[in-house]
């Protein structure tokens, strides 16, 4: 192996032990990288106490001074990007581009952190003569974020910096997958001057995951996965009466009409398609094609044939993800749709036991296919045709879920009446992949997410804290009315 076991970090110290372990790969040749510990409801006690502790001097600390921590972290994250970039390459399977950009993100999402202050403020006015109301915002106390694989260290970051710099003490539970880069950010975070324990990671998977929502002090909780756990995780900590916001999975349709650029149309699809090796939640898995459109899908075909397993697309997580995917492909050749790009059976000189889909184009898919309503969550693209924008729309409304839709076209008029009609949460003109940026807040509809707001930008403000309403009079004399008498 080439890593000690990976361990669990409560109270600033690793902490090892189990009590059950699992073998951690490099997707990219399948070798072994080393071990992760799962945790169970004793370790997420023993995590809790250390927040717990942690909590008075931290909650209390003026966020001007928590948010220094962050200053000095950013700073971190810039210094080791090659190193943790080369980290989720290693045990997540991304290209180095692809790895760089997940921590740029990360060092984005730490930046809205450190504008905190200048948005935390509270509000007071005076309501009768003589007398103040005053709003704060207060930390909840011990929270925790339950995350997917895809994102080893952008997903986290959508929630540790905010929820601590507004006061929290936190526990992180990374996805069982790829649990080595959460061990880099405890030790960059510790390093950057954070107190020990107000950032606790605990390892493990579905057993961790429940004891968090089970725990009776654990005020808040975010998850991010698929959108049968995020329902299971949203019900029982909800159940539980905490606070939950959960994030689940995706099919984002993106409608290509007629007059689109179709050099702008065909990259900007197949990049969102493929980047990442399609394993985004913000995808681009089906492309409606609009009436006479062929010019665009046969630039978009060729693109993709040219695309290199291990040089333009990494790896998928895992071979039984490898499984799923192909299978989703040879179910739809088996159900009549038109096979563009083959990617089944990719491999990459050299690494014959990675787990490789090449990417993958179908054409005259049928909206009810398995393939056109199921997240694949690989390097496919289901192209449905449509006769008109009214159809399009009809096909997108049709999914359950609600995270991202696009259209490409040069007209306003069917740019606009796709913004006001898409069922998705985050919706885009000419860009395959509408991510917002911060400040903007990141979070879809539907079966996308459960709870109310966004995950980031101000919607995280809301969340990670409560606010105290505090009236005072303290001018006995200016009595004017019942109120200030
Ligand atoms: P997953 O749902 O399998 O796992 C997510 C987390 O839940 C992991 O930490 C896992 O250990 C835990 N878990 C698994 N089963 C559980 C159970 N029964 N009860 C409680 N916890 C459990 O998701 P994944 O495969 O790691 O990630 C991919 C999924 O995440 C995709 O569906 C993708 O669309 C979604 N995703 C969504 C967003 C978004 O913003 N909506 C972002 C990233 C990823």
């Amino acid at each position: 192996m080439k890593y000690p076991d990976c361990t669990h970090v409560i109270g600033g110290q690793p902490v090892a032990g189990g009590p059950r372990f699992m073998d951690v790969h490099n997707p990219a040749d399948g070798s072994r990288l080393g071990r992760v510990p799962l945790g169970d409801a004793a370790t997420v006690d023993r995590a809790i106490q250390a927040a717990e502790a942690a909590f008075p001097a931290w909650s209390t600390l003026p966020i001007k001074e928590r948010v220094q921590v962050f200053f000095r972290y950013k700073t971190l994250l810039e210094k080791h990007l090659r190193e943790l970039s080369a980290l989720i390459t290693e045990e997540h399977g991304k290209l180095p581009g692809e790895a760089d950009a997940e921590i740029l993100k990360a060092i984005e999402l730490t930046e809205f952190a450190c504008s905190l202050p200048q948005l935390a403020g509270g509000e007071v006015l005076e309501v009768s003569r003589g007398v103040e109301c005053r709003l704060e915002r207060v930390p909840l106390g011990v929270v925790a974020a339950i995350n997917p694989f895809n994102f080893p260290s952008m997903v986290p970051h959508w929630s540790i910096p905010n929820a601590i710099a507004l006061g929290n003490c936190f526990i992180m539970k990374p996805s069982e997958t790829v649990p080595y880069s959460s061990l880099r950010i405890a030790a960059l975070l510790k390093e950057a001057g954070l107190p020990d324990g107000v950032f606790n990671v605990v390892q493990g998977d579905r057993e961790v995951a429940e004891a968090l929502c089970d725990h009776p002090r654990i005020r808040a909780i975010t998850f991010v996965g698929s959108t049968r756990v995020a329902q299971a995780v949203y019900r029982r900590a909800t159940g539980n009466l905490k606070r939950a916001l959960c994030l689940g999975g995706a099919k984002n349709h993106v409608i290509v009409m007629p007059d689109a650029d179709p050099e702008m149309a065909a990259g900007g699809v197949l990049a969102a398609m493929s980047g990442c090796t399609g394993q985004r939640c913000m995808a681009a898995s089906v492309m409606v094609a609009v009436s006479a459109t062929d010019h665009i899908v046969d630039k978009l075909a060729h693109q993709a044939r040219r695309m290199v397993a291990g040089k333009d697309v990494g790896p998928v997580i895992t071979a039984a993800a490898k499984a799923r995917i192909e299978g989703y492909i040879t179910e739809a050749v088996a159900q009549g749709a038109t096979l563009l790009v083959d990617g089944r059976g990719a491999t990459v000189p050299g690494k014959e036991g990675g787990w490789y889909v090449g990417a993958t184009v179908l054409d005259h898919v049928r909206p009810e296919m398995k393939i056109a309503q199921e997240e694949v969550f690989g390097p496919v693209l289901a192209i449905v045709r449509t006769k008109d924008l009214d159809g399009a729309i009809a096909v997108e409304n049709a999914s359950p879920y609600g995270n991202a839709a696009s259209i490409f076209t040069e007209s306003g008029g069917a740019a606009r009446s796709a913004m006001e009609r898409a069922s998705a949460g985050m919706v885009g003109v000419n860009v395959g992949v509408p991510v917002p940026r911060e400040p903007f807040g990141f979070g879809g509809w539907n079966d996308s997410r459960f709870g109310v707001g966004d995950i980031t930008g101000k919607g995280s403000l809301e969340f990670w804290t409560q606010s105290r309403k505090i009236t005072t009079k303290w001018n006995r004399e200016a009595g004017t009315n019942w109120m200030s008498k």
